[in-house]
């Protein structure tokens, strides 16, 4: 990517020439190779990034408003995020507590934000449907374990609060009887599956949505890193890549933790970019699963806050992911795929000799706030972004892209979008050294999982 957009990590994070080294990578080619803009295209939506959010904005704009979007990517479709998570669709995408949500935006508005969330997931099952996209889809629910006795205590009122405010049905499963449902592991006091959201695979996902933009008239771009944007005097938009140039009426930026500081300058500080890894194990067969005894497809994860999330493969491999590395320096990376092996190894000790096929990581995104963002870039009329899903963009980013696609159309959904989401999305104090607080607050969740 060109040298142009600041970064807050090493340049190796951005560096689309690297490979991914990602399990999708390997049960997904990528069917398409969207080719580098050349040249000068004018048109209505210009959209930056190929991953759900600028997908779903492209997606919607063409199907519900006759727009003939295009999206430029630095790399192509899905090598962000969307092409390398755990595919987890659930409900989730901040980090706020509810009181402190509560005490900002109020207790209605916290109601819908917890309504948006629900929705987002049902967004992503329209999507699937609506264009007949086969992403592995795994039967519904999610598992929370109690990685402490308290935690569990407390699930009989989580479940009733989740059923208050989003009206999903959860079922508590004491300590005793996780190995007969087919979820057991080392340390668990006790799991809570909540029926809501599924998992998928996300590279057949993002690349379903492009072929479903594609067919709707859209045009994607791929190698094709916008270094400017420029606000024209008629107020249109100007995107200059190496090669080429768009004019467009209106700009959606779906970068998300792939944003630059630069791009457009406003975006400086306002968001927080982490380290997210993923390992993936050889398959097992049912005597090697049995020894374990996880064998349920559904989504799951603990209740740390330096969350640990993990889900059975339909090939019969794990995938266990987690947060960690404070940035994405060779070293640091480099250290990562022992530190997420001996966690995987602790919760899981009878796989312990099952060898690790894949390991990898990105960036997930993170606001001040603590919350989703949604709306307007600066005050640029006919800009909109949105970003910081806090790890759960597969829901989120693909809701918020509908969203976005409302708004730069001019005639925005009748979905719900709270007001914590619409507010401003403010700088980080300090923002140059953000990224230097990283380690400080992962010992400070660390110690508030204990
Ligand atoms: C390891 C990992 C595991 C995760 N697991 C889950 C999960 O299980 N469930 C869940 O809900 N979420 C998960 N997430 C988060 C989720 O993947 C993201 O929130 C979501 O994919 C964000 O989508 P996006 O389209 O906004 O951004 P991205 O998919 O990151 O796409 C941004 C794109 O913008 C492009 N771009 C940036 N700048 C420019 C530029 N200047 N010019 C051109 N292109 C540019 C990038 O090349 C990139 O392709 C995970 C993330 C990671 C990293």
């Amino acid at each position: 990517m060109s040298q142009a957009l600041k970064r807050i990590y090493h340049a190796d994070g951005y560096d689309t020439a690297l490979p991914v080294g990602s399990y999708w990578e390997s049960v997904v080619r990528n069917p398409v190779t969207d080719p580098a803009l050349d040249g000068d295209l004018t048109t209505d939506v210009a959209i930056i990034g190929a991953g759900f959010t600028g997908l779903s904005a492209a997606l919607h704009l063409a199907q519900d408003f006759g727009c003939a979007p295009i999206v430029l990517d630095a790399a192509q479709v899905g090598w962000g995020a969307s092409g390398r998570n755990a595919g987890f669709n659930c409900v989730g995408g901040g980090k706020i507590s509810d009181a402190a949500y509560t005490a900002r935006w109020g207790a209605a508005d916290l109601g819908l934000y917890y309504t948006t969330q629900r929705r987002a997931t049902e967004v992503v099952g329209e999507l699937l449907d609506t264009h007949a996209i086969d992403a592995d889809r795994q039967p519904a629910g999610e598992w929370l374990m109690a990685h402490r006795r308290k935690d569990y205590e407390g699930f009989a009122e989580d479940a009733a609060y989740l059923q208050r405010m989003t009206g999903v049905q959860s079922e508590i499963i004491p300590p005793e009887a996780l190995r007969e449902r087919g979820v057991n592991g080392a340390g668990f006091h006790g799991g809570m599956l909540s029926q809501s959201g599924f998992c998928l695979n996300p590279r057949r996902y993002v690349f379903g949505l492009a072929d479903a933009l594609r067919r709707a008239g859209g045009r994607i771009f791929g190698d094709s890193a916008v270094t400017k944007i420029t606000r024209l005097s008629d107020g249109r938009f100007a995107l200059q890549t190496a090669k080429g140039r768009v004019v467009a009426d209106r700009l959606v930026l779906a970068g998300n933790g792939y944003n630059s500081e630069n791009l457009p300058p406003w975006m400086r500080g306002r968001y927080m970019p982490v380290v997210s890894h993923i390992m993936v194990t050889e398959p097992m067969g049912a005597d090697v699963l049995g020894d374990q005894d996880w064998l349920v497809n559904q989504m799951a994860c603990d209740t740390r806050k330096m969350l640990h999330y993990f889900r059975l493969l339909p090939d019969g491999r794990m995938l266990f992911g987690m947060r960690g590395a404070p940035n994405l320096a060779p070293d640091n990376r480099a250290r990562m795929p022992a530190a997420v092996r001996a966690d995987f190894d602790e919760m899981f000790p009878a796989w312990q000799h099952v060898k690790t096929a894949y390991h990898w990581s990105g960036l997930i995104c993170v606001s001040r706030k603590l919350v989703p963002y949604v709306g307007a870039i600066d005050d640029w009329k006919g800009a909109y972004t949105a970003l910081a899903y806090h790890g759960n963009g597969v829901s989120m980013a693909s809701y918020c892209g509908r969203l976005l696609a409302g708004m730069a159309a001019g005639k925005p959904y009748d979905e719900p979008l709270s007001k914590g989401m619409r507010a401003p999305l403010e700088r980080y104090p300090f923002s140059r050294f953000r990224r230097l607080g990283l380690p400080a607050a992962f010992k400070w969740y660390g110690l508030q999982d204990r």
